[in-house]
């Protein structure tokens, strides 16, 4: 007989590993929370047009697309991005701004899986859309430095880069945007000799190869050191000074506004998703060299869609990647642990009374489970401690008899006959 297995790239996720990826989930929600963020539900599946309009070459050829059985062609969402692009050019176009939107869920692309890449992963993903300043940037970066510390990491970075300081010198050289998006995805996989190499074959004079080359060296912890020494490298261009200005203003309000976490500027920091106008940024523990999130500013997309011009800044962070990081630093899930109950009727007649017990304790909010194997109470009872509950409790008939159980505090391996209108007091009430 055939065994089936999940398909190349797509996990189970058995329980501490679930509970693990719910708990970042759970934690992300809590920072979207805090900073009144309102959490929206998109469909897994949208139209292959909307997602591929502006997503990227890479991350387009590796989506998941096929034909629906009504002929029309689909996708899974590679991204959250664009389905929420869509609900601001559309439902939510009346919407007061700012728009403060929050999201979790699987994504989907066809990558070559390997240490932390899945071709189904979990992402939550915090939107920011209606405001163009700096404050909205900072803000992004504060919810990054929130969640980072709320999942309790010892260290982290973030590096930090601005589309516009690249895309300024190679517009103000006239070089399309096409042919920008093809320099820019060669520069993200770090193929720099590549990307010069476009460059000068479209025909830009030296002085735009000197600046790149200046440029794609420019980077390091010293925030004002190296936005000083980007600000030189790229002087002839206009638009690309007003880059780094963007980035230093934007980085000065998070630091002064209290936000500390340790930075690394690249001024040729290059993202793979082509819709970036603005600061870009991704999220780093040293252990590992794989981006635990990323985001940045996206001004155009919305009108791209029909909608208003309407600017915005996010970050998705990568559900995934943060477990394995949390994993690498030995960083402890913070779950709180319930005292759990298992009852135990020590004969066929009392199972009724069992249940009756149990849902009485679930209303209570204790979490009990009942025996379900019709084993023998020594059986049961091993049972229950290889599963660690904390109490036991056995119904037999003498106790029953005078509305009394037996209570078995499973640690300890002491148990006592209780009143069972006390039950919920002696569990409650008991410290272990
Ligand atoms: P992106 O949407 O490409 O900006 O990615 C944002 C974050 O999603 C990354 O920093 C990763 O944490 C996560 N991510 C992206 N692709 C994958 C993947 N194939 N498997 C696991 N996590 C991923």
């Amino acid at each position: 007989m055939t065994t089936f297995r999940p398909l190349r790239g797509m996990r189970d996720f058995l329980p501490k590993h679930a509970e693990r990826i719910r708990y970042v989930e759970q934690v992300s929600r809590e920072v979207a929370q805090l900073y009144g963020y309102k959490e929206v539900i998109t469909p897994v599946m949208e139209r292959y047009e909307l997602l591929a309009a502006k997503s990227g070459e890479e991350i387009r050829e590796r989506m998941y697309a096929f034909e629906d059985m009504g002929g029309r062609r689909v996708a899974l969402r590679p991204e959250f991005t664009a389905s929420i692009a869509r609900l601001v050019a559309t439902k939510m176009k009346n919407a007061p701004k700012p728009l403060k939107l929050f999201c979790v869920g699987s994504l989907y692309r066809y990558d070559e899986p390997q240490y932390g890449r899945f071709r189904e992963f979990w992402q939550s993903d915090y939107e920011l859309l209606g405001s163009s300043r700096p404050e909205a940037d900072a803000e992004i970066l504060a919810i990054t430095n929130d969640l980072m510390r709320r999942l309790g990491f010892r260290s982290y970075y973030i590096k930090i880069g601005h589309t516009g300081i690249l895309r300024g010198i190679l517009s103000e050289e006239g070089i399309i945007e096409e042919q920008q998006n093809r320099i820019m995805q060669l520069l993200d996989k770090k193929r720099w000799e590549e990307a010069l190499t476009v460059v000068r074959g479209l025909g830009a004079p030296q002085r735009c190869i000197t600046a790149l080359k200046r440029i794609l060296k420019t980077r390091g912890n010293d925030t004002s050191r190296v936005l000083k020494g980007a600000k030189e490298s790229v002087q002839n261009y206009e638009s690309s000074v007003a880059a780094v200005e963007n980035l230093q203003e934007i980085i000065q309000l998070t630091r002064e506004g209290g936000t500390a976490f340790e930075t690394l500027i690249e001024a040729g920091f290059a993202r793979g998703l082509e819709y970036y106008t603005g600061m870009i940024f991704e999220a780093y523990v040293p252990e590992m060299d794989i981006a635990l999130g990323g985001g940045g500013r996206y001004d155009k997309l919305i009108e791209l869609f029909g909608g208003e011009p309407t600017p915005a800044v996010g970050v998705a962070p990568g559900i995934d990647r943060l477990v394995l990081a949390m994993k690498k630093q030995r960083v402890p899930v913070k779950i709180r642990r319930e005292k759990r109950v298992m009852v135990i009727p020590v004969d066929e007649e009392l199972k009724t009374k069992a249940f009756e017990l149990s849902t009485m304790l679930r209303r209570a909010g204790i979490p009990t489970e009942v025996e379900v194997m019709g084993r023998t109470v020594s059986k049961a009872l091993s049972d229950a401690d290889r599963r660690a509950v904390a109490y036991a409790i056995v119904i037999g008939p003498e106790e029953l008899k005078e509305g009394k159980v037996v209570l078995r505090n499973m640690e300890k391996r002491e148990q006592r006959v209780v009143e069972i209108k006390n039950l919920l007091e002696e569990i409650l009430g008991s410290t272990s």
